[in-house]
């Protein structure tokens, strides 16, 4: 990751390491967490669930996975962030519950960026209205966006994905509607292409394989 970044002349400390942790037994994550990893990611919410009731209360948890509106509830107590939002009625339930439990959340907007029929995410096009829509959730701070792009063998051919996500991150900085909460956010990258996820400016990368091996 460090060499990644200062390849393109980043600076190291803008980029963090989100350990993704789904279908990893509680035994690994307390190895990496003795290690000093201290942010990770989980899909499933009741996995999720029991690993952070069991682990250190000075761990930050991302939700990955896709969320259902009904369990926003569930989802608003026990995580740092979530960085599939990817509708309205989603953003508002959330937005409610955070409001019932006067805590705000760190939010990311999953954006369909390769066009996948299977996959979840907003289209490019489709993130401003989104966000627009998002102006009035006051418990929720938007900080940037998160994105998946196809699969391939070669990263390389990941890049253009990566590259068109940072602009699209722009352009919605430019008409005011990110930017608001601090630096912006791209979370792109697991481990067959977070090095060029990091090239092309990715502030997390999301890695599990390459940290924990294969999943069972
Ligand atoms: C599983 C998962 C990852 C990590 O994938 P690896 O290839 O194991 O690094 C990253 N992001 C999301 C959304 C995932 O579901």
């Amino acid at each position: 990751m460090t060499a990644a970044a200062l390849r393109v002349g980043r600076d190291p400390g803008t980029v963090r390491l989100v350990a993704v942790s789904k279908k990893v037994p509680l035994e690994r994550l307390q190895e990496a967490v003795d290690a000093g990893q201290r942010l990770f990611g989980e899909n499933y919410l009741q996995e999720a669930l029991e690993k952070i009731n069991r682990l250190p209360p000075d761990i930050s948890w991302h939700f990955i996975g896709h969320l259902q509106t009904n369990k926003a509830k569930l989802a608003a107590s026990c995580f740092q962030a979530i960085e599939t939002i990817d509708r309205l009625k989603l953003a508002r339930t959330l937005d409610r519950h955070l409001m019932d439990l006067d805590r705000a959340m760190s939010v990311l907007i999953q954006v369909n960026i390769g066009r996948e029929p299977q996959k979840s995410g907003v289209l490019p096009e489709e993130a401003e209205e989104l966000l627009r829509g998002m102006a009035d959730c006051s418990n929720l701070r938007v900080k940037g966006l998160m994105a998946m792009p196809p699969y391939f063998d070669d990263p390389e051919a990941a890049r253009p994905f990566f590259r068109q996500l940072r602009h699209l991150a722009a352009e919605l900085a430019n008409k005011g509607l990110l930017g608001g909460h601090g630096p912006i956010e791209l979370s792109m990258g697991m481990s067959g292409d977070f090095e060029v996820a990091i090239e092309e400016g990715a502030t997390l990368v999301r890695v599990g394989t390459a940290l924990f091996g294969p999943r069972p």
